[in-house]
């Protein structure tokens, strides 16, 4: 049972609340939060792991069905919504290795007799890559290291080309889908992925089922469609696939792989690397394996064969609706999807078990008699696992209501033991570091934030793009920075595409996870031996987020803050004229070196060495666009700013509709270049990176892949979107003072 200390009560009214209405919110969140239990917790995640459950399975449904009748039982409006869309599953695999000593990989996960799920064999989806292109290929093999862009420089400066070979290439670095990308660009025609021990294996951790690391035979399911093209079903791009909506044809999707692509075992990986010649990886690209990593190409021939079942299948969101008393068409959002790769224990149970907790808890306060100001919607996605499928199609279909209503989405997505970690829109960055500031870490009993704030004092440098310079500015800045948003969870539609303020929620860095990612063992035998093992965290996070729902939902006037904002969008400015200057210089001493014939001198004659090819010195660009916006949204912010705090006792609430627009304004409706589908000018899935964020997308990638004459262009598009927010803010606050 929860014993819960009740917090100190808060001195200064809760931001965006009048005093009066702010003692009735803390009131409320501090029964809220003595709510959500650790054993519903332990019994929502075996029932909902007890079988495989990925799209189109007959768990998948089951559990829709069942959320929502958990969800009537605790007098809430849920229902499902039902949409469609492509999901290819295996018809048959196969990997050889030919030659002398024939091999033939297993592509099986075995069964383990201590893992009570594990032998579910007839339900599991097999190990492959989901929208992986189908093809037979017999090719020599070369080895890719993580596959990423640098990794192909590195390679052809060894003089080794991968055009018409099969790549292998570790997990790892990059988000899976950028390996075959790539390959293929470089000319590859199939492509390995295996889970080298050195990054989830037996190197950081006893493997499975001794300890939590991947085995000898454990291998990462997973999706490699080109989703920094556009996520959700390959079909539909921009539209909510209901049934019976027209589709583009199977053959001019181009979010589907160019080559065949398949995730392997080390075991099934080891034949393989063995056979690779040529020279010698460098350090960094050595795995943990005991054999000598060779860059190959291998003398004898790799056989690949994969055939899909190219279908659609049924998608299940689940909804539940608390309708809003005061502002009912304000909408506040909570996610995490339902679906696995298998049984899905860490991987999305460990999230959706204490959502659901979140949903019981928000049930019992209506029962005593809370009533959310705004419309409060809980979602459970189907279908992220293969792409985001689930949320991405529901927020296309209500695309214009949401638009218009919605304030917030707040996701969460596999949940462990330790610190609290949050990315998210920067405009939510001080409301997420006041909820946490009542939370209570349950190892030390500090406050959530308290510990994650001393934390950041010794592990500086933590963190993407745009962190700060650690320890001395975590002491003196008053909130915690928080990350930006990537991809690789169901915020990426609201946030990428509709411009909805987001942020995703949860905890880690102590469960030493990894090693179960995408297997079969990802069950609830693995997270009730090594993870958060009695579920306290899963009770933290349910907590956080639905405190966060409910403060959200509450406030007279929406707490957003934008100094926060406009502060990180000035370093990410500072950001991308840095990184302008250190290529110009770079280039500059690369040519020198050329020239001077230092890279020759510096090589092994005895080796293939070729020198990097002689490059175009990058133009000055003109910053003076995005410079003057970044600094038109700071003043904006701070007048915002000091208008909110003379304005907020009188719980006027007029500004509200205005403040919505402030995210809304940096999307773009042309959309990124070669990607419309992403919107937003400040936060984007790197199309390189895939899961990694590219802040200011559309200037930092025109840097980074060298298209100079495009630059200048994409600053004042940038800049264009940061004025647009500053001429929004500065409506609002007019409003709010009355003028
Ligand atoms: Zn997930």
């Amino acid at each position: 049972m929860a014993a819960y200390a009740v917090e100190p009560t808060a001195t200064a009214p809760l931001r965006g609340y009048t005093a009066e209405h702010s003692a009735s919110e803390v009131q409320w969140e501090q029964k809220f939060r003595a709510l959500p239990n650790t054993d519903n917790l332990r019994e929502n995640m075996r029932r909902l792991s007890a079988r495989p459950h990925h799209v189109g399975s007959p768990y998948d449904k089951d559990n829709a069905e069942w959320l929502v009748a958990q969800l009537k039982s605790y007098g809430l409006d849920a229902k499902i919504e039902q949409f469609e869309a492509l999901f290819p599953t295996p018809k048959s695999r196969k990997l050889e290795l030919l030659g002398p000593a024939k091999f033939t990989a297993k592509l099986e996960e075995p069964t383990l007799a201590i893992d009570p799920t594990s032998g579910q064999k007839s339900e599991q989806l097999p190990t492959y890559n989901a929208y992986s292109a189908d093809g037979d290929v017999t090719a020599p093999l070369v080895y890719v290291n993580y596959g990423a862009p640098a990794d192909y420089e590195e390679l052809e400066r060894m003089g080794v080309s991968v055009k018409g070979a099969i790549v292998i290439a570790r997990y790892g670095q990059t988000w899976r889908g950028i390996k075959p990308k790539l390959a293929a660009q470089h000319g590859a025609i199939g492509c390995l992925i295996y889970s080298d021990p050195k990054d989830d294996g037996y190197v950081r951790g006893e493997s499975f089922p001794e300890g939590p690391m991947r085995s000898a035979e454990g291998a990462q399911r997973g999706s490699v469609m080109d989703m920094p093209v556009y996520p959700g079903d390959p079909q539909t791009p921009g539209i909510g696939a209901k049934p019976g909506v027209k589709l583009i044809p199977l053959n001019q999707v181009q979010t589907i792989t160019k080559i065949p692509v398949m995730p392997i075992s080390y075991e099934d990986a080891k034949p393989f690397l063995l056979a690779l010649g040529g020279q010698v990886v460098p350090d960094a690209w050595r795995g943990g394996l005991p054999l000598t990593y060779k860059t190959g190409p291998s003398k004898v021939m790799g056989h690949l064969a994969l055939a899909f079942n190219w279908d659609r299948k049924p998608l299940y969101d689940v909804v539940a609706t608390i309708p809003g008393a005061t502002f009912p068409d304000q909408w506040v959002i909570r996610g995490n999807h339902h679906d696995g790769w298998v049984n899905g224990a860490g991987d999305p149970i460990s999230g959706a078990s204490p959502e659901l907790e979140e949903a019981r808890s928000l049930g019992e306060l209506l029962k005593q008699g809370w009533k959310p100001a705004r419309t409060i919607l809980y979602c459970w996605w189907d279908g992220e696992e293969p792409a985001l499928l689930g949320s991405t199609e529901w927020a296309e279909f209500h695309a214009d209501e949401l638009k218009e209503h919605a304030v917030a989405y707040f996701n969460s997505d596999g949940n462990g033991r330790g610190f609290f970690r949050a990315e998210g829109a920067h405009s939510l960055e001080n409301f997420i570091n006041s909820v946490v500031k009542d939370v209570q870490d349950p190892e030390t009993g500090m406050p959530v934030w308290k510990r994650a704030h001393l934390a950041a004092l010794v592990r500086t440098g933590r963190g993407g793009e745009g962190e700060g310079s650690g320890g001395a500015e975590s002491r003196n800045r008053p909130d915690t920075r928080i990350g930006a948003l990537g991809s690789g969870s169901d915020y990426t539609v609201f946030i990428d595409h509709l411009g909805i303020a987001s942020a995703n929620l949860g905890y880690g860095g102590e469960d030493e996870g990894g090693g179960q990612y995408h297997s079969i063992y990802d069950d609830f035998y693995w997270y009730t031996h090594y993870s958060d093992t009695d579920f306290v965290y899963g009770r933290a996070l349910a907590q956080t987020a639905g405190s966060m729902m409910m403060r959200m939902a509450d406030a007279d006037v929406i707490p957003y803050q934008f100094t926060d904002e406009a502060d990180t969008v000035h370093n990410y400015v500072t950001e991308v004229k840095k990184l302008a200057d250190t290529m110009r210089a770079q280039t500059k001493e690369r040519n020198m070196n050329i020239a001077e014939g230092a890279y020759k001198a510096a090589a092994d004659p005895k080796k293939v060495s070729v020198p990097p090819p002689v490059e175009a010195v990058p133009p000055y660009l003109n910053f003076g666009p995005l410079d003057q916006a970044s600094d038109d949204l700071t003043a904006a912010a701070a007048a915002y700013e000091k208008a909110f705090a003379a304005h907020t006792a009188s719980g006027d609430s007029a500004v509200n509709p205005e403040l919505i627009k402030t995210e809304r304004a940096l999307m773009d409706p042309n959309g990124l270049p070669n990607r419309p589908w992403f919107e937003n000018m400040v936060y984007a899935p790197g199309f390189y990176t895939g899961y990694g964020v590219k802040t200011l997308p559309a200037v930092r990638e025109a840097i980074e892949q060298k298209e100079w004459p495009t630059v200048d262009a994409q600053i004042v598009r940038t800049a264009d979107a940061l004025e647009r927010e500053v001429d929004v803010l500065k409506t609002a606050t007019k409003m709010l003072s009355g003028n």
